[in-house]
């Protein structure tokens, strides 16, 4: 049983976020595992365990950056597989997510796990486009998973409640944050994680090429909150309410 987790690693989200020349975030810096995956790595930790496989971190990053990588390793990850490629620049989530799944065929991934969606980029859509590109089903905003044999069952998050939701092996489950409380690195699995494999791969090992898909024209400020209305109750409040919302066209 082998199960391939999706880690982002991203910018201190603590710290100043500088946009470079090209209008995207500046990761050139110190880079960490994104918080949000510090979940997947927990769940698929104890699958792991509990089934007798192991887990292997995959991580997309300019640079060959594998700070986050050796979070997620000191927790109990067995090895890594970073893809960096200068041609990876700009990339979306599309190519973010080809890239994932072409790694996830390689390891011989039975389970791909993922964040919900990323603290940094937070589209949300890249746990679906794996699971589309390798022909597997997706469990998504998943907040409870249990493994038996081949049989995978999550509890699913959804705005009128939970869902059980049942799927064969290979799948591809997304969660949420607080599926499972993320263990903090020994100091014996800080030191092991030195020494941990981690594969450092590039476009052309993956039989791959980039598409330039995206390209930022324009940030601005996002615009100052306007100070609202105060309606004192003088008896007129109620004719004032139903003036304001015609006027916003509510009513
Ligand atoms: C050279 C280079 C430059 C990049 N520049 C940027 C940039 O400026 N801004 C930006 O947001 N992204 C950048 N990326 C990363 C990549 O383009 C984004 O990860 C991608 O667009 C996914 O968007 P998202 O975070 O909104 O995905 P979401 O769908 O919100 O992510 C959901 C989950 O998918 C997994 N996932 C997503 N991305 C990765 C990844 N890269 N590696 C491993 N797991 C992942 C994680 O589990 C994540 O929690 C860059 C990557 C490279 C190689």
């Amino acid at each position: 049983m082998k199960i391939a987790v999706c880690t982002k690693q991203i910018p201190d989200p603590q710290g100043p976020q500088r946009l470079g020349d090209d209008l995207r975030l500046d990761r050139s810096g110190k880079v960490l595992l994104d918080d949000a995956d510090s979940y997947g790595v927990e769940l698929g930790l104890q699958l792991a365990e509990a089934s007798g496989g192991e887990v292997v971190v995959v991580s997309m990053v300019p640079d060959h950056e594998t700070a986050g990588v050796r979070q997620a390793l000191a927790m109990g990850a067995a090895s890594a597989v970073v893809v960096s490629d200068d041609a990876l620049r700009g990339a979306d989530a599309l190519t973010t997510a080809t890239v994932l799944a072409s790694v996830a065929r390689r390891v011989g991934a039975d389970m791909v796990l993922t964040a919900t969606e990323s603290t940094d980029g937070y589209t949300g859509t890249v746990a679906a486009q794996i699971a589309g590109l390798l022909g597997w089903p997706a469990v998504t905003f998943a907040k409870g998973v249990t493994l038996e044999g081949t049989h995978v069952r999550a509890n699913r998050q959804a705005e009128d409640g939970v869902w059980v939701v049942e799927s064969e092996l290979p799948c591809v489950v997304s969660v949420t944050a607080g599926v499972v409380e993320p263990r903090y690195p020994s100091f014996k699995g800080i030191m092991s994680a030195k020494s941990k494999p981690v594969e450092q791969l590039s476009l052309a090992d993956l039989g791959l090429e980039a598409r330039a898909t995206q390209r930022v024209v324009a940030v601005q400020e996002a615009a100052q909150r306007e100070a609202g209305t105060v309606i004192e109750d003088d008896g007129s409040a109620e004719a004032a309410v139903v003036a304001f919302l015609e006027s916003i066209k509510v009513l």
